[in-house]
């Protein structure tokens, strides 16, 4: 099936006279007919649902269509994108272990692994999303156990060489962690490139229309994790009566050990109920991105054509011929990156929130990645703590714009951009 077909019908095969859409299974548990049958599920012996921490069927629909879509062997649906991004990392990394990060990722990410996991006792050691082979092979050290990078980075919208970063993290002996949030798998397929764990949120582009926050961490089943650095796969788990999970589970062993180890000791589900607004945002997935990419390139092309009038000082966007990461944009992304643009209005951080303000069809919101245009300036919002210095730091200038153009009508839009524009003085 082409990804676009798979959208609409994987994950989900009806019987004869059961529902045609994947139906909500609002319940936390399962009956079973003999005790026996029930311990097997315990014991990992048999497959089926018993309670809906580890697995319901509404979510197991949904993560088989993300899993296809991805092109792994496997998926787990978290309650949100954090929750991904934490589970990818603790499911292979307990105290003691070093992970390497480029810097170019979601605030949130950042947090995360600096402070929370830190404190856990995890470190890290973040580098450039432009680092050559020298300059990461650099990071690795002896306990390193996983690289995590973004394909394009929320909000400073950088792409990273994942085929560059799998190449460096293979010949280390650790796999590739890729948040695909932004490029969504319609744009960019990581696994394709050597990826080996992807992640989203599946808040933004998946559902696509802001309404259920969750996020999903997809095994591609192509890392060999028997090489000495992966115990907790490779030795028997005693929390399971000693099952061995690359023994018992094969290629699949990296995200059975998720759900069985993670989902069980931590939570973290995604409730049923937004497993099925998630799916209904994937059926559209791909009609959406089209258009995303199609606005956005516009809006991007406008607003560099702006730049003349000295209102418009800078514009971010993979997709313009005049971005230095174009070239490996085109590779990662054939049909285009996404519909995030970036760019800088004159009189740094007022001209921003005067700019801002002015706009009538794009919205101040946090959020970002839906159908809807809306718009953030980080640096009054999100990362106002900071100051002009410690902003630049993170790749956040103080006149950021971030805005996430929606699929609305291209002309509403950039007519919208135009008359906030001429609120602000020449
Ligand atoms: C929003 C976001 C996250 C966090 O996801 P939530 O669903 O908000 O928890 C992680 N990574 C990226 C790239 C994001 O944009």
């Amino acid at each position: 099936m082409h990804i676009n077909t798979k959208c609409i019908q994987a994950g989900y095969n009806p019987a004869n006279g059961e529902p045609r859409v994947v139906p909500i299974v609002q319940s936390t548990t399962y009956k079973y007919e003999t005790a026996g049958a029930m311990g097997d599920l315990f014991d990992l012996k048999a497959s089926g649902f018993f309670y809906t921490r580890l697995a319901n069927p509404t979510v197991d629909a949904v993560e088989q269509k993300l899993a296809a879509l991805e092109g792994g062997v496997g998926a787990v649906l978290t309650s949100s994108g954090q929750a991904a991004s934490m589970y990818s990392v603790l499911n292979i990394c307990k105290a003691g272990d070093h992970v390497i990060s480029s810097s170019a990722i979601y605030g949130g990410t950042f947090n995360l692994f600096n402070k929370t996991l830190r404190d856990l006792g995890i470190d890290f050691t973040f580098v450039s999303p432009d680092s050559t082979e020298e300059e990461l092979a650099a990071a690795f050290k002896e306990n390193t156990k996983c690289v995590f990078a973004e394909t394009v980075s929320n909000p400073s919208l950088d792409v990273v060489d994942i085929e560059l970063f799998a190449n460096v993290a293979h010949a280390h002996g650790v796999p590739l962690i890729i948040d695909n949030t932004f490029a969504t798998p319609i744009n960019c397929r990581p696994f394709e490139f050597g990826a080996d764990i992807v992640v989203h949120s599946t808040s933004k582009y998946l559902d696509g229309h802001a309404c259920a926050l969750g996020g999903v961490v997809i095994d591609s089943g192509n890392f060999n994790w028997d090489n000495g650095k992966f115990l907790m796969l490779t030795t028997p788990d005693e929390t399971y009566h000693g099952v061995t999970y690359t023994q018992s589970f094969g290629n699949a062993a990296y995200i059975t050990k998720l759900r069985t180890h993670l989902m069980r000791d931590m939570g973290c589900m995604m409730s049923p109920q937004n497993a099925f607004y998630l799916n209904l945002g994937l059926e559209t997935l791909f009609l959406r991105m089209e258009r995303h990419v199609s606005n956005a390139t516009k809006v991007a092309e406008f607003l560099e054509g702006q730049m003349a009038t000295g209102k418009i000082t800078w514009v971010n966007y993979p997709g313009l011929k005049s971005n230095p990461k174009y070239e490996l944009a085109r590779k990662l992304m054939p049909a285009g990156s996404c519909g995030v643009v970036s760019f800088g209005v004159k009189g740094g951080r007022e001209g921003a929130i005067k700019f801002m303000e002015g706009l009538k069809i794009a919205a101040i919101v946090t959020h970002v990645a839906d159908a809807r245009t809306c718009v953030l300036h980080p640096a009054s919002t999100t990362h106002r703590q900071l100051s002009d210095s410690e902003l630049e730091a993170c790749g956040v200038s103080p006149d950021l714009i971030r805005f996430s153009v929606g699929i609305e009508y291209i002309d509403d839009i950039i007519d919208d951009i135009k008359q906030a524009l001429d609120k602000i003085e020449g």
